[in-house]
């Protein structure tokens, strides 16, 4: 027998009744299967709740035998009501004990029912228990039954999660987040912090599950959705999607989601079952979870992510437009969980709070990994499936030096990190005792040491590394973190900045390498196919030469009669080095036709990072002051193979021969020309591959501030001559990575690494 049509917004405010009253959970619970049987016509309704062991255990039940309630138990996977807790989604026989699933329980007196319905009751796309429904009749359960019945499912998770319903100590839900569970992820940043839960884009919490007035929360929900999707219509027109760190793809797919025609319906029936807005977008939400966990093609799970996103979104609307996380009260230990996240948003939030960062997607060369670096918080990305597992104010603990997240920590997992943290700590001690230390190898060559930055908060790092200087300074991180480009007096003040904090140390200032990933919010470019590439960097710079011209403007004035280095990303050929010199001496003719005070010194200097260049090195060192070698760009294009791109990243070691013979190429042709040789790719801060870069001759290199103790150290328990003789021999013989046997030197020699 059908359901009537308003029979389920009735079921509804009886639910919200019972739930209201003043019992014991075990009494609410007697009562709701008890309506849900009367409202369905159905002889009988269960309840089954998920235990801590991941059994299902009867709750509560009209119909079956009631001695059966807490004494049945079925395994998980066990029976229809396994079956369905392990599909995560509706079921319903018509004969159920021909099932080659039904598991026969003689203390159930459930032989005399013929027809099955069955709903998971859902929290966070996890099944925590099962609602079902019998029949003694063979009957088809009509599609408003079945959603009637996941309506209900829903409003009882909600109670479980909400604390309205504390069913017990072992409930589902609690038993769930009471496990601990591990994560593998990709190390962004080094570190090891333990702290605790924060997302990043908070989930709403809905209360208010049932509808007063159906039309009114109708209208609602379609106002959001309009909202919505003007949000994103106009970031997508803005191209302002840097800032936010969203992906084109990604609000594409929201875009196209928000349109879609299923997404909407099933809205819809939701509300039409008496849900509020919140609630029927948390219904949709929950089964849209289920059937991604449930997904093994990864570009369907993709596109099932996009949704479950989008209904996040809807939900903060609906809220009122709650921001991120970084508006909130945070805790002292914040330890971020995001999907993406744009460098400028990791910056809103306050440095002093936070321990570390977790994201789903993002590869160590993104621009919130470099932020993330700069920070000195300990990250991870490429931890998938992290969202669907934590709850805001779960205990944390990122590992960044394993690549891994412990959510829910076991006390012995605790006591296990926290003597990891001890260990750090004593030997940052020890770093820091060195800081003032010349890295001087045992043999006696002096090293240069210098830092990576290009944020303001970069410099006091300068200080308490005791860097040399800073080898590389990222002018775009500036211009990637802005709303619209700097102007004139303002990129002065802040290279001014730099250059006061710096003191004597000398400062490199790579001009703006922009273009291909690194996108200006402001700045339109046209999509490209590669855009590693693609129209960036010195290309951009010779294209649009007002922009780079500002730039120099900016350093000359910003120097004042100090020396100045100037170095240019990108430099393909000997073509390009001289036009930008060109361009910089006009500026330098400016300068002193408006009487300004010239740099003491002037130095421009070449990135070597497109691999051309290495055959044009005894054309281009004669021309430039100094060099220095990008390895992150020359080693993906020596390579090819995309440095963002986690699937190839990882294939080629910097370790390769290949690689090394190319850097060799460079040591030398430098000496040849007696012109100045960095280094400021990521290798520079690993204490092994460093060892392999002085080994090869570089005599100065530059890194992330937390790496120079590290590598410092590395560099005073070196002889430096005799590993290049080792070198010499393993790139003679070896062709594939000298990671292993570079290691063993260092285990032999007692090369700190
Ligand atoms: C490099 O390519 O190695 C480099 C230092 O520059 P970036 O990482 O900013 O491209
Ligand atoms: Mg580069």
């Amino acid at each position: 027998m059908p359901l009537s049509v308003g029979a389920p917004r009735l079921l509804l405010r009886r639910l919200r009744e019972v739930m209201a009253e003043r019992e014991s959970a075990q009494a609410r619970l007697d009562k709701v299967v008890v309506l849900v049987a009367s409202n369905m016509v159905a002889e009988v309704c269960s309840l089954y709740l998920r235990r801590r062991d991941t059994s299902l255990e009867l709750f509560a039940t009209e119909g079956l035998n009631p001695e059966a309630v807490h004494n049945t138990h079925l395994k998980a996977g066990e029976g229809l009501v396994g079956l369905i807790a392990e599909h995560g989604e509706p079921m319903q026989f018509a004969d159920a004990q021909t099932h080659p699933a039904f598991s026969y329980r003689p203390e159930t007196g459930e032989e005399v029912y013929h027809s099955f319905l069955g709903v998971p009751i859902l929290r966070a796309g996890h099944t925590i228990g099962v609602l079902t429904v019998q029949n003694r009749t063979q009957r088809h359960y009509s599609d408003e039954e079945v959603e009637a019945l996941q309506t209900t499912a829903m409003v009882i998770a909600e109670m479980i999660a909400s604390g309205g319903l504390a069913v017990s100590e072992e409930g589902g839900q609690e038993a769930r987040r009471e496990q601990s569970a591990r994560f593998t992820g990709v190390t962004i940043s080094e570190g090891v912090a333990l702290g605790h839960v924060v997302l990043h884009e908070p989930r709403i919490v809905v209360t208010k599950l049932i509808a007063e007035d159906v039309e009114f929360e109708r209208r609602r929900l379609a106002q959001a959705i309009d909202e919505l999707t003007g949000m994103i219509d106009g970031m997508l027109e803005r191209g302002d999607l840097q800032r936010a760190g969203e992906h084109r793809e990604v609000l594409e797919a929201f875009r196209m989601f928000a349109h879609d025609r299923g997404w909407r319906r099933r809205l819809d029936e939701a509300l039409l079952t008496g849900l509020t807005a919140e609630a029927a977008v948390q219904r949709v939400r929950n089964d849209t979870r289920a059937r991604m966990l449930r997904q093994i093609d990864p570009y369907a799970r993709e596109r099932l992510h996009d949704i479950d996103d989008l209904s996040n979104r809807l939900l903060r609307v609906l809220a009122g437009g709650v921001g991120t996380a970084a508006a909130g009260n945070l805790p002292q230990d914040t330890i971020l969980i995001a999907r993406t996240m744009g460098p400028a948003e990791l910056l809103d939030y306050d440095r002093q709070r936070l321990r570390g960062l977790v994201l789903e997607e993002g590869g160590a060369a993104s621009h919130v990994a470099i932020v993330a670096r700069a920070l000195g918080i300990a990250a991870i990305s490429q931890a998938k499936g992290v969202l669907d597992a934590v709850e805001a104010g779960d205990a944390a603990i990122v590992d960044a030096e394993g690549g891994e997240l412990h959510v829910r920590p076991t006390p012995e997992v605790v006591a296990a990190y926290a003597d990891k943290v001890r260990f750090r700590a004593r030997r940052q001690a020890q770093y820091a005792a060195l800081r003032n230390v010349p890295a001087v190898t045992l043999d006696g060559e002096r090293v240069s040491l210098n830092i990576n930055a290009g944020l303001v908060f970069d410099l006091p790092h300068l200080d308490q590394s005791g860097a040399d200087g800073i080898g590389l300074f990222r002018t775009e991180l500036q211009f990637m973190i802005a709303s619209t480009f700097p102007r004139l007096e303002q990129q002065t003040r802040i290279y001014k900045a730099i250059l006061d904090a710096a003191g004597e140390r000398p400062v490199t200032f790579r001009s703006l390498d922009v273009g291909g990933d690194k996108v200006l919010p402001y700045f339109r470019v046209n999509k490209e196919e590669n855009p590693a590439l693609g129209w960036r960097a010195i290309r951009m710079a010779l294209d649009r030469p007002a922009l780079f011209r500002t730039q120099v403007r900016a350093l000359l004035r910003a120097a004042h009669g100090r020396e100045l280095r100037i170095m240019l990303p990108m430099i393909g050929d000997v073509a390009e080095l001289t036009a930008a010199r060109a361009l910089i001496d006009r500026e330098v003719t400016i300068l002193k036709r408006h009487g300004r005070l010239e740099p003491r010194k002037l130095l421009v200097g070449a990135m070597i990072e497109v691999p051309a260049l290495l055959f044009q090195l005894d054309r281009v060192l004669p021309l430039a002051d100094f060099a220095s070698v990008g390895s992150n760009d020359l080693m993906q294009f020596l390579f090819a193979t995309d440095r963002g791109n986690m699937l190839v990243a990882d294939r080629f070691d910097a370790l390769n021969p290949a690689g090394l013979m190319a850097l060799r190429v460079i040591v030398e042709a430098a000496a040849r020309h007696d012109v100045p040789l960095n280094l400021c790719g990521e290798m520079a801060g690993k204490p092994l591959e460093a060892m392999a870069l002085i080994g090869l001759g570089f005599r100065s290199i530059s890194m992330a501030p937390a790496s120079v103790g590290p590598v410092k150290a590395m560099v005073l328990s070196l002889d430096r001559s005799d590993l290049w003789v080792r070198l010499q021999e393993l790139l003679a013989c070896k062709s594939t990575s000298v990671r292993e046997e570079l290691k063993s030197y260092a285990a032999e020699k007692g090369v700190q690494i």
